[in-house]
């Protein structure tokens, strides 16, 4: 088997998952009880916190645990829009975001607050003046991704901060998901930060918001006493250590990783480069484990199919994005229907080896040529 498609989900780490086993069995108690059990449990969850604190410069408080980055971009935009209704009702976001940041600001446009969408520069970043152009005293929030899911786009993440620092109503949340151990960006401007381990050899069912100046929000979900006053549920201990687990070793093998994945990137663009019928949507401003392509007058579709039947997987786009639209990250960039309408993304890691990458040029050129 092939499998091109780590943008989606990534396997989970072997020393993560018996990180995990070895944490399920060992901590049973619920961390918020009281007695030496539930604080042996609490402790490990506070060193957990303090290692992601650490590294986006907060404290251990701000680290919010979640289901999943859907939930953590819910919490901070309802959370954020819902306490500073008095203060504004404008909220800027990109035209790359994804669903998780759309249907959400879909559901507090019905509510009755404005949504203002940002498009990119030909370069796939956000368009800066625009979003200087835009922002204003009743902005609350802008929320632009790190890195967009379909093409791998990193942001000038610093820059917008800048921006959204010269409006003391507004706070700047950043969705990092396809950032976290693939790319190391400066987030010394963002207000919230979401992530999750599963796109990072960690575990799905888990997330995180990180609250970086703890600024007060209105919970998705309200309940007993927990790690934050912003997310109740009794922690899951386990999931918590297995997160740091993936989440330390992603950080700091992050060099070396990128070392790699840049030859395999390169590797993939030099022969796909050299069919007419092919063309290239990412750009040098993307990370290096996407690698978004469109094919023109080919069946996309049929593609896929074939891929599958050899035992390669690979997407067309983000895995939540509906089927039959185009795909939106590559119409900003492109400006062309048919490119956005017959994209692939080839999305692989630090472990795709250059033996699968040739099986899959081999097959993907064997495949198109007839379709
Ligand atoms: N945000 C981005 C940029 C993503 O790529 C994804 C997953 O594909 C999500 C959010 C949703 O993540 P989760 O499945 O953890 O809710």
């Amino acid at each position: 088997m092939v499998y091109l498609d780590f943008a989606a989900n990534t396997p989970v780490d072997d020393e993560v998952l018996d990180t995990f086993i070895e944490a399920t069995k060992k901590y049973i108690a619920n961390p918020n009880s009281s007695h030496i059990l539930g604080q042996e449990a609490k402790n490990e969850i506070d060193r957990c916190s303090k290692v992601i604190a650490n590294y986006f410069n907060t404290d251990k408080e701000n680290i919010i645990y979640t289901s999943g980055a859907t939930e953590s971009n819910n919490l901070v935009l309802k959370g954020i829009a819902e306490r500073n209704k008095d203060k504004g009702n404008h909220i800027i976001i990109s035209t790359v975001e994804h669903s998780s940041i759309i249907a959400p600001c879909n559901y507090l446009s019905s509510l009755g607050y404005d949504v203002s969408v940002i498009g990119l520069n030909s370069n796939g970043q956000i368009d800066l003046e625009e979003l200087k152009n835009t922002i204003n005293d009743k902005t609350i929030l802008v929320s632009i991704c790190s890195v967009d899911s379909e093409v791998g786009t990193f942001q000038p993440i610093n820059e917008i901060g800048k921006i959204v620092k010269e409006y003391p109503n507004c706070v700047f949340h950043t969705d990092a998901t396809q950032a976290i151990g693939k790319i190391e960006l400066d987030y010394s401007n963002v207000d919230f930060i979401t992530f999750a381990p599963h796109k990072f050899y960690g575990l799905n069912g888990t997330g995180v918001l990180v609250n970086k100046n703890n600024i007060k929000l209105v919970p998705l979900i309200h309940g007993g006493k927990s790690t934050t006053i912003y997310r109740s549920g009794t922690p899951v201990t386990a999931n918590i250590i297995a997160l740091e687990k993936a989440f330390t070793k992603a950080i700091s093998n992050l060099n070396t990783r990128e070392i790699y994945t840049k030859k395999i990137n390169n590797m993939l663009k030099e022969e796909l480069e050299k069919y007419d019928f092919i063309h290239i949507n990412s750009t040098n401003n993307c990370i290096n484990t996407t690698l978004n392509i469109s094919i023109v007058e080919k069946n996309t579709k049929n593609i896929l199919k074939e891929l599958e039947n050899n035992n390669i997987f690979v997407s067309t786009k983000a895995a939540c994005t509906m089927e039959g639209m185009p795909s939106k990250s590559v119409l900003a960039i492109t400006n062309n229907q048919e490119l956005a309408s017959n994209t692939i993304r080839i999305s692989f890691s630090h472990n795709t080896t250059e033996e699968e990458i040739k099986y899959f040029l081999n097959k993907f050129i064997e495949i198109t040529s007839g379709n």
